[in-house]
């Protein structure tokens, strides 16, 4: 322990790096653990504390008040916490054998050394910025000195905007920009915005963002950045007198690789389940650091908030002494854009036939609340499971209203390690105006149990054509006008009500059965399983197909 005294009393120095979520959780919990310590908050930029999370809306006018971002001040946190907060205070190299930091004090222009008992590294996350010509004219946001030259550019009334890059940040800033009036394209490189989801799920987030003016230009890359316009990989160009770059977020882990650290395959810091380095004395957390994936236990990097604001308050019990062990991350995650909720945790679809796990896929399209009351919307759910033993791998949702509540109560599940078929005993709160008697948490439970059991085999979107260049024929049982205004190539129509009577031109061979949303084709293919027909139905009927083939540009 340090000799240096503080209030007359031997202290322990500890010195944290980086003022925001991690790092100050850590701070503030450490005050609250060890009253007599020394903690000494070193943060780079102008500001601690601040609402990363809330920079986009800042932008587009949505928070009207810059000081509505600030949520302490060096000043507030000294008088509730006694924290030394220390903005502009640059830390530029660890000496770990003399435990000590080299600080530089970016206002004062001088440099001076810190010795610590313990060390918390929180430096968070950089944005990417691959070599385009032409980058450094595009503005990126991780902080407020960011966020204020966004600001400004904005008030300058920008013709229009390429926002390069669509996963969180980058649908979030074109919302935004769009909220001020600015013609703004996002261009993403993928073949879909939102990685972490399943192109089907990601299409109606997209279609959302269209229909309200944002230009979406999905498998294109910006490749040079001009005075006034981008050039994309088709050879085309777009005006652009404002240029974001969102194109994702890497570890920042100068200091920590310069001070010998052990980096992780991933490219973030390592530590073990108690957030220690490979160096003695020095702790990391947050967006800078590699996580344990919940369902295979590999390395991850999950920049998010929850993660790192857990993580710090985590940091500090282990320094102070008492138990605690990081979990493993699930990811779990949500946007929004123009009243569209789009929500993701555990594993996607992609993701798992990738890695090869045996894993099914339900879709549902019930309403948010109960479809007598008014004000209900559709929300889409996908959940995936493992057939075999009932475990829940992921599950993602896209809708306007009700898909934040029904993924956090998947991400729940998950970390409890309840199964797929016991959503369906979920006792959950309901009236009309917020959700069903029958909540979609439960018939996710139905409909897994019956795929479980083998009652209802299904086949998916993507399933279809193989199936039917193989022979199969889609048995289509949606209403005439349905059909009508719009159908598989190639599927023949009965409508359900219909079925019964005209069960012998039901064509032989192999069926594929479909609704609109999946309950109808539910109830035809137990019809014509009692009949000796068995035969899957289409998991989220037509829509979900359509959304898919959407998707894919076909
Ligand atoms: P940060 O909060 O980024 O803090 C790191 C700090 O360390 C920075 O302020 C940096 O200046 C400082 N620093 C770095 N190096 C040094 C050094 N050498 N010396 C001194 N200081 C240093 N997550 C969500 O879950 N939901 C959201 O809606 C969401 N929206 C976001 C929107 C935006 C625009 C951004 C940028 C992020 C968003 N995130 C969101 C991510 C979330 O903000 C991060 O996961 C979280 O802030 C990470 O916390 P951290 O402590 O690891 O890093």
């Amino acid at each position: 322990m340090r000799v240096d005294t503080l209030w007359g009393m031997s202290t322990k120095r500890i010195v944290i790096v980086g003022g925001v979520a991690g790092g100050m959780s850590a701070a503030t919990r450490l005050r609250r653990l060890m009253e007599d310590a020394e903690i000494v908050v070193l943060e780079r930029s102008g500001y601690v504390s601040f609402a990363n999370c809330g920079l986009p809306y800042y932008v587009g006018g949505v928070i009207e008040k810059r000081r509505a971002l600030l949520l302490q001040t060096p000043a507030s946190l000294a008088a509730r916490f006694a924290l030394d907060v220390r903005v502009r205070h640059e830390v530029t190299a660890i000496d770990a054998a003399a435990q000590l930091v080299t600080v530089r004090d970016i206002a004062a222009g001088t440099t001076y050394e810190l010795p610590y008992d313990e060390l918390v590294l929180s430096p968070g996350a950089r944005p990417v910025r691959p070599p385009i010509p032409g980058i450094e004219r595009a503005l990126s946001m991780r902080d407020i000195e960011d966020t204020d030259a966004m600001y400004a550019a904005v008030q300058g009334s920008p013709a229009s905007a390429v926002v390069v890059g669509g996963g969180f940040i980058g649908v979030e800033v074109a919302e935004n920009l769009c909220h001020r009036g600015i013609p703004t394209t996002i261009v993403e490189a993928m073949p879909q915005l939102m990685g972490p989801l399943d192109p089907e799920i990601a299409w109606v987030l997209t279609e959302r963002l269209r229909a309200n003016g944002v230009q979406v230009r999905l498998g294109t890359q910006v490749t040079a950045i001009g005075a006034d316009d981008v050039t994309l990989s088709d050879g085309n160009r777009l005006p652009a007198d404002l240029v974001v770059a969102a194109i994702g977020v890497k570890p920042d882990t100068t200091l920590a690789q310069a001070a010998g650290l052990t980096i992780g395959p991933r490219g973030g810091i390592a530590v073990d389940d108690e957030l220690r380095t490979t160096t003695a004395h020095i702790w990391a957390v947050g967006d800078a650091v590699e996580k344990t994936d919940a369902l295979d236990g590999a390395n991850v990097l999950v920049p998010l908030a929850n993660t790192a604001n857990r993580q710090g308050r985590l940091v500090a019990d282990l320094i102070a002494g008492r138990p605690g062990r990081a979990r493993r991350v699930h990811a779990t995650a949500i946007v929004g854009a123009f009243g569209m909720a789009a929500a993701s945790t555990g594993w996607s679809e992609k993701r798992l036939r990738a890695a090869g796990r045996a894993y099914e896929a339900i879709h549902i399209h019930p309403r948010s609340h109960a479809g007598y009351y008014p004000g209900g919307e559709t929300v889409t759910l996908k959940l995936l499971f493992d057939p075999a033993t009932d475990e829940i791998l992921g599950a993602q949702g896209v809708g306007l209203d009700g898909v934040d509540k029904r993924i956090d109560v998947i991400a729940t599940a998950l970390t409890a390690g309840i199964g797929a078929s016991a959503l369906a005993d979920l006792e959950l709160s309901y009236s009309p105006q917020y959700g069903s008697a029958k909540d979609p948490i439960n018939m996710l439970g139905f409909v897994a149990e019956n795929v479980r059991t083998g009652l209802a085999p299904l086949v998916q979107w993507h399933e279809v054509a193989e199936r039917q260049a193989a022979g199969a024929t889609v048995l289509d049982v949606r209403t005439r006008a349905e059909y009508a205004a719009g159908a598989i190539p190639g599927a023949v129509n009965i409508p359900i009500d219909e079925l019964r009577s005209r069960l012998d031109e039901v064509p032989g061979g192999e069926l594929i059965i479909h609704c609109q949303v999946g309950v109808r084709g539910h109830v035809a293919a137990q019809i014509l399983a009692a009949h000796g027909r068995v035969a899957p139905n289409l998991t989220g009927g037509y829509r979900t197909w359509a959304a898919g083939m959407a998707a894919q540009g076909t």
